[in-house]
């Protein structure tokens, strides 16, 4: 299986690091090794001194396809949750100032901790609130009807250069306020109220 992402699909977000707004998606890889066990918990890379949260709705595949019409996209998933898509924010910088490509600041093991699954349901994909607690304290907060590309608008993006595949997963882009997290940190993510992910930061 494949981690497709997404950056820089909330305004607010690309604003916040001071990235311009993207005019069509900006799509980047994680191996399969960046999936974290459930259960395990996570521990902060040596290589790294400033590693941010970034709270993403994820989207599982179950349908292969290609050149996917965004009017069919719905028909390529049914359920939903709240990952992680951590990020090494010094070697982002290192390797955006560089011009280079930034897998080594976010496709690193781990760097993909997924929620429990739901059913989508009839609930209206792009109007979901999606919220993330350090500490109990709510730090990002977000809903889906800000995505300046949709769900189904990704999907189609996406399919024009990689096959989907059954069980591939999309993280859809961050909504604004990452921030760093240290030792002993606790996770808690939040979709439409319900908790569907606990992570402890090691
Ligand atoms: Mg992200």
């Amino acid at each position: 299986m494949k981690i497709i992402c997404i950056g820089r699909n909330y305004a607010e977000h690309a604003k916040e690091l001071k990235n311009e707004v993207p005019s069509e998606p900006v799509i980047f890889l994680k191996p399969d090794t960046a999936l974290l066990p459930k259960r395990n918990p996570f521990f902060i890379p040596d290589f790294t001194d400033d590693l941010h949260h970034e709270l993403e709705l994820v989207v599982r595949i179950n349908r292969v396809g290609k050149n996917i019409e965004e009017r069919f996209a719905s028909r390529y998933y049914s359920q939903i949750t709240l990952g992680i898509d951590f990020t090494a924010r010094d070697v982002q910088k290192q390797c955006k100032e560089k011009g280079l490509p930034w897998e080594k600041a976010k496709a690193f093991d781990g760097s993909a901790p997924l929620g429990d699954w739901v059913d989508l349901g009839q609930r209206d994909i792009q109007n979901l609130k999606i919220e993330l607690k350090k500490n109990g304290e709510v730090v990002q907060s977000g809903n889906t009807s800000d995505m300046l590309f949709s769900v189904d608008r990704l999907i189609a993006e996406v399919s024009k250069y990689f096959t989907l595949k059954i069980g591939d997963v999309l993280f859809t882009g961050t909504p604004a306020g990452v921030g760093p997290v240290k030792q002993n940190d606790l996770l808690e993510a939040f979709l439409e109220g319900d908790k569907c992910l606990n992570l402890r930061i090691k």
